[in-house]
């Protein structure tokens, strides 16, 4: 049989259902590939008590016949959700020790659905950063590594670093994660693991910390198309105590799941063919128009002609949302709290010592952008080309159904590459801001391996609410890639 830390989150729901095995047997070969792996410091906070009661509460529920989506499935949750009674942090110092007194919608809408809590995943504090190294709780590693370079740790994409990294080494069937601006589809490219961020205003926000209000989007990691598509319907839904999360039904997106893609047309933005693109990337877009192709759908050629405004944009607007939101870490109502001369002082000794320096490069920046005098020109200018960003798309899907793209530009890297300068680190979301802005749902799904033996992802964009589309063209790349490679961890473990 195949080892349990192994199976598809479809195939792990199959097998509890038929008895094969216990959702506590199930947790607990999670819990102990976790222990085994700590070396990737995927996890801040391990959960396995929490885990274990949860999955034998699921294992009586299954005796009586009252089983909820993902009942008994073991998965992890960023840190970035807040967890009744259970630590988190955001991946900051400041919020060390902060143990919430509530649940955030979405954690609490995997629970009723029957979900198992592993633990809270590590990611670059605060959500901000593409490579999992800005977290106070240590770099996450990636548990792939570059064939050609094996003695390199390499970054598992960020924000959603430790999230994707568990999900690929096995340590968990499924993850939550956030999207600001490619946070669960960068990090997905970087792992070979399936990730989606869906419509702005799917999921709740309420109980996320916050970062980019207009552009947070929770969403899910998982190892198959399939399986993104059952953990975001665990997740979505409206609720009444977040005012942007929409009054939409929740569709049964696996049920509706499959792969005729006929007659669908895919645009191929020309703006997306960066110059000194890396040629492996740039074939396995190709590939990716060739298999739609011959599952009959038609490729176009489509402009977003302000595609290159899209990273300033989101530069100012997301720096700008999240110094008005970390204002509210000030040592008085939330975790880190470090004295001083007087009240003042207090506060800028807590901010001085719980932000991390990314973090007080955008509040810098976002304050800047938000300052009188400052703001006509920065902020309300980026919200402006939002605008026209997102009038590209609604124009472009004139033409086409859904746009295809590569996740990023480059594969995994290692450590401490583009770390000198915060521009280079920027660049890794050029293929995933535009969508953000837009609020349009995306999807990273693991289509090839570069010549260092990396994953490599490509992007589905689709219309807003048209989730069903975007997972549809995702299985049938999904079934033409056969994408089976693991990471070598992984192999050896399974020997
Ligand atoms: N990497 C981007 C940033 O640093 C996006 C982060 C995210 O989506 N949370 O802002």
């Amino acid at each position: 049989m195949t080892k349990l830390t192994h199976l598809t989150i479809a195939k792990a729901l199959k097998g509890l259902k038929n008895k094969d095995f216990t959702a506590k047997e199930l947790t607990e070969a999670h819990i102990s590939a976790i222990e085994t792996s700590r070396s990737l410091n995927a996890f801040i906070t391990e959960t396995p008590d929490i885990a274990l009661k949860q999955a034998e509460e699921s294992d009586k529920r299954r005796a009586s016949g009252t089983t909820g989506l993902l009942d008994g499935i073991p998965i992890a949750v960023k840190d970035l959700f807040c967890t009744k009674g259970v630590q988190t942090t955001a991946g900051s110092h400041i919020l060390e020790g902060f143990i919430p007194t509530y649940e955030s919608t979405v954690t609490a809408n995997l629970f009723d659905n029957g979900a198992v809590m592993l633990g809270k995943t590590n990611l670059d504090e605060f959500a901000m950063g593409s490579s999992n190294t800005t977290s106070y709780f240590g770099n996450v590693i990636n548990p792939w590594k570059n064939q050609n370079k094996p003695e390199a740790d390499l970054v598992p994409g960020g924000s959603s670093g430790g999230s994707s990294s568990a999900v690929a080494a096995r340590l968990a069937l499924g993850a939550t994660g956030t999207d600001t601006g490619g946070s669960i589809r960068q990090p997905a490219a970087f792992t070979g693991t399936v990730g989606i961020k869906p419509t702005y205003g799917r999921c709740s926000r309420w109980g996320t910390v916050a970062f980019s209000s207009s552009l947070d989007q929770a969403g899910a990691f998982a190892r198959t198309v399939e399986d993104t598509a059952l953990m975001l319907q665990a997740m979505a839904g409206h609720d009444p105590k977040d005012s942007t999360s929409a009054q939409k039904d929740v569709p049964d997106w696996s049920a509706a799941l499959n792969d005729d893609i006929k007659g669908l047309k895919i645009g191929i933005p020309k703006e997306y063919r960066l110059d000194g693109m890396p040629e492996d990337i740039e074939k396995l877009w190709q590939q990716g128009m060739e298999w739609l192709k011959e599952s009959g759908a038609e490729i176009v050629d489509v402009s977003l002609p302000h595609t290159k405004y899209a990273l300033p944009a989101y530069y100012i607007i997301a720096p700008a949302e999240a110094s008005s939101n970390l204002a509210r870490y000030d040592g008085v109502r939330y975790g880190l709290r470090v004295e001083g001369e007087d009240l003042q002082g207090m506060y800028e000794n807590t901010r001085a010592e719980g932000f991390g320096d990314e973090v007080k490069r955008r509040i810098m920046i976002g304050t800047y952008a938000l300052s009188a005098g400052y703001y006509d020109a920065y902020y309300i200018k980026a919200q402006k080309v939002r605008r026209l960003i997102a009038e590209d798309f609604t124009k472009a899907y004139e033409q086409c159904d859904a746009l295809l793209t590569p996740t990023a530009p480059s594969a995994a890297f290692a450590i401490g590459e583009k770390e000198d300068d915060p521009i280079k680190m920027y660049l890794n979301d050029v293929f995933t801001v535009p969508a953000s802005l837009a609020g349009l749902p995306g999807m990273s799904v693991p289509a090839g391996l570069d010549h260092d033996g990396l994953p490599l992802g490509l992007q589905i964009i689709g219309k807003a609410w048209d989730e069903q589309t975007v997972l549809n063209i995702g299985k049938t790349i999904e079934k033409s890639a056969q994408f089976a490679a693991m990471p070598q961890m992984v192999v050896q473990k399974a020997a």
